[in-house]
């Protein structure tokens, strides 16, 4: 029998019947109510009092109209019907949609003994799921990406064939296993953060890599959404969404290969390696191991370039990338610099000697000549290798000392390998052994003066300048611009420069007593000895000691020097031009002065440095120089002297722009006392030697 809501005989039912969408009345022979559930009057929309054991089924349709369920038309083609196929003893199937929309299934059921079960069922959300699950089963199946459900415990339960495609795996296998598993081990790091938020926001986006059933590793975009049970709250399902982007990477990984590496030859490029170095360092300081930074750099490959052609050259380097690509290992970094510039890292070597045997390496594997098309071509490397942690603390310093030893390589011959320590050495040696030489030098006597005639464009004679020269007793004559610059940096210039400014002074003295006519005394200073604030207080008290007219001393400044600190510079030169000590900026054009200064310096002559006299025929640059020098100098009333002046026709140029004075091999090269004695009083205007 049927449970009525007054019949208390299956318990357990009712609650589970009740909550059906469906609802059971059952009529007798004279189509009168005798049984119903409680589902009937909701569907029917009638309230529990409408329903009465012997209503009619005539009376039970008028009350749905009356209630609203039905229209009238719809409401009595329904009674109609149950009475007439009820009599035929045939079973009524109708879908009647309630006024609210709702969609009813009716049913009816002939009984043996006349009479009828009228079943209805609200299949309205069926109708809607049926339609949703159509479309949801056909994007579930042709969807491009993986969808796989799990239940609560995130074990798979179902999942679509793209699943099957990206992880090699069919249904079968995969149901039931951990959707955790697909996941690769290197990325299990994400687990953590992808329970948090599933918890937290109910769903989480990411990327990860599926492990592909052949091994391999198939990067994806994941999104996963939890689904919470209405009734408990608690989770239920998981759906997740894989999105294959092997692609993507692809194309990224293309991207990142094109910005990091050499087109030519596949190596890494110079970006690459110096972030690569500037990552090694500071394990290998960690660690306190030995880094080497070899750069090598391929003899007279410009001449194959020149002679053969881009093409050609570019083949060789593209040997010589192959050649060093073979030598190394893994853990070696080799890039092209560009050019024919190649540079190694091998870090973690164990001694320094070990640079060096990859360096021999190195040379051995390109002595054999590289065969392009018909050509057969040789060329050699020259290689540059600085140490970590001896040469340099970072990238920078080690690839410019790599570079600067590579430079040394080239220097004494190419074809081999040099360390930039012992080059570094070498070159602190010959320097500290020149400065405790130059020390006992002053006191030895060892040192002396040389003499250079200038001359006037018209050929008289008009000074001369004092060359420091210095006679060592073993290692012979040591040329000022090896000793100069350590005298500079050391200081000992002070000493040297007082000494060949009193010395000068006492010679001109000298020959002036000796019966020469005034001439002019140039002598070099130091940008060390116009630093001090004393300097023009020597140079007074060098011309008082010698009494030589102020007139007479010419002080030659570097432009450079001048210009390193132009306030102070123009106080010390204004002291000395009160003195009456004339002043001349040497070697000008090398340095950058600035005008709004030159025209504050009470100056008397610029001299145009040699190297634009040398070039002044052939090169326009130079020629330009030294003209737009002469140029300048006049219009700031200041005389132009020329030195270095080797050739006639060097002479006549300079002389034909307007340059005042001349100085070089050509006219005179420096002397010693004795014959600078001899030159310039043959060449004085006639005058009886000391009476
Ligand atoms: P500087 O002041 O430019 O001196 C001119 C240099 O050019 C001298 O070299 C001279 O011998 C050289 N010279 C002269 N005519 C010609 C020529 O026609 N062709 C060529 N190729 N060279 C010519 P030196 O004597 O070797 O002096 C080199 C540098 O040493 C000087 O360059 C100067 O900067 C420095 N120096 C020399 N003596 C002293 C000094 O007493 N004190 C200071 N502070 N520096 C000095
Ligand atoms: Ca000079
Ligand atoms: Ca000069």
């Amino acid at each position: 029998m049927l449970p009525t809501p007054h019949s208390g005989r299956f318990p357990a039912a009712k609650a589970a019947i009740a909550n059906l969408p469906q609802g059971i009345g059952v009529f007798d022979a004279h189509l009168q109510l005798c049984q119903w559930d409680h589902g009937l009057g909701a569907l029917l929309l009638l309230a529990a009092s409408d329903l009465q054991v012997g209503l009619g089924s005539a009376d039970l349709f008028h009350l749905t109209i009356l209630r609203g369920a039905f229209s009238p038309a719809d409401g009595e083609t329904l009674c109609h019907q149950l009475r007439e196929l009820t009599e035929r003893q045939q079973p009524l199937l109708i879908e009647q949609t309630r006024a609210d929309g709702h969609t009813l299934h009716i049913r009816s059921v002939p009984m043996a003994g006349g009479g009828c079960v009228l079943i209805c069922t609200d299949i309205t959300e069926r109708r809607a799921n049926a339609r949703d699950g159509q479309l949801s089963l056909k994007m579930f199946l042709h969807a491009p990406d993986g969808i796989i459900f799990t239940d609560g415990a995130h074990r798979i339960v179902a999942n679509n064939p793209a699943t099957e495609q990206l992880t090699g795996q069919e249904s079968s296998t995969l149901t039931d296993c951990s959707v955790f598993g697909l996941i690769h081990p290197a990325h299990s790091g994400l687990l953590t953060g992808l329970h948090q938020h599933l918890t937290e926001r109910g769903g989480w986006d990411g990327e990860f890599e599926v492990i592909h059933k052949s091994g391999d590793k198939v990067p994806v975009s994941a999104r996963v959404a939890r689904v919470d049970d209405q009734q408990t709250g608690q989770p239920s399902n998981y759906i997740w969404l894989l999105a294959d982007i092997s692609e993507r990477r692809h194309a990224e990984a293309e991207m990142r290969h094109i910005t990091r590496h050499d087109t030519l030859t596949g190596l890494i490029n110079r970006k690459t390696l110096v972030t690569h170095l500037t990552e090694l360092l500071p394990e290998a300081r960690r660690h306190q191991q030995h880094l080497a930074v070899l750069l090598v750099d391929l003899d007279h490959f410009k001449l194959i370039n020149d002679a053969l052609g881009h093409r050609i050259g570019d083949e060789v380097l593209l040997q010589v990338a192959h050649r060093l690509a073979r030598l190394f290992r893994e853990s070696d970094y080799i890039a092209r610099f560009g050019g024919d510039e190649f540079v190694l890292i091998l870090p973690a070597i164990n001694a320094p000697a070990d640079a060096a045997v990859v360096a021999n390496k190195i040379i051995g594997a390109l002595a054999a000549p590289f065969v392009v098309e018909e050509h057969e071509l040789h060329t050699s490397p020259s290689i540059g290798i600085a140490l970590f942690p001896s040469d340099g603390d970072d990238g920078d310093t080690l690839l410019k000392n790599a570079d600067a030893a590579m430079y040394h390589a080239k220097a004494v011959g190419r074809n081999n390998f040099q360390f930039f320590a012992s080059e570094m050495n070498r070159m602190t040696s010959e320097r500290l052994d020149i400065e405790r030489k130059l020390r006992r030098a002053v006191a030895h006597d060892e040192l002396s003066l040389h003499f250079q005639p200038q001359f006037a464009a018209s050929g008289e004679l008009t000074g001369v300048e004092a060359l420091l020269r210095w006679l060592h007793p073993t290692d012979g004559m040591i040329a000022p611009d090896r000793f100069i610059p350590v005298a500079e940096e050391t200081g000992i210039i002070v000493e040297i420069g007082e000494w060949a400014l009193q010395s000068a002074c006492r010679q001109m003295r000298q020959w002036l007593d000796d019966g020469l006519p005034p001439l002019r005394m140039a002598v070099n200073v130091s940008a060390r000895q116009l630093r001090r604030h004393d300097f023009s207080e020597t140079v007074a008290n060098a011309l008082a000691a010698t009494s030589l007219p102020p007139a007479l001393l010419e002080l030659e400044i570097t432009e450079s020097a001048a210009m390193e600190n132009p306030h102070h510079v123009i106080t010390i030169l204004q002291q000395l031009n009160r003195m009456g000590v004339t002043l001349a900026i040497d070697d000008f054009g090398t340095g950058y002065s600035s005008l709004a200064y030159l025209k504050l310096f009470p100056i008397d002559r610029l001299k145009i440095d040699r190297s634009f006299v040398a070039d002044i025929e052939h090169d326009l640059n130079d020629r330009a120089i030294a003209f737009g020098a002469i140029a300048l100098a006049h219009s700031l009333n200041l005389k132009v002297i020329a030195e270095g002046v080797e050739t006639e026709s060097q002479h006549d140029l300079l002389r034909s722009n307007g340059c005042d004075e001349i100085q070089g091999y050509l006219l005179s090269k420096p002397l010693p006392s004795a014959a600078a004695f001899d030159f310039l009083h043959a060449r004085s205007p006639a005058r009886p030697l000391n009476g």
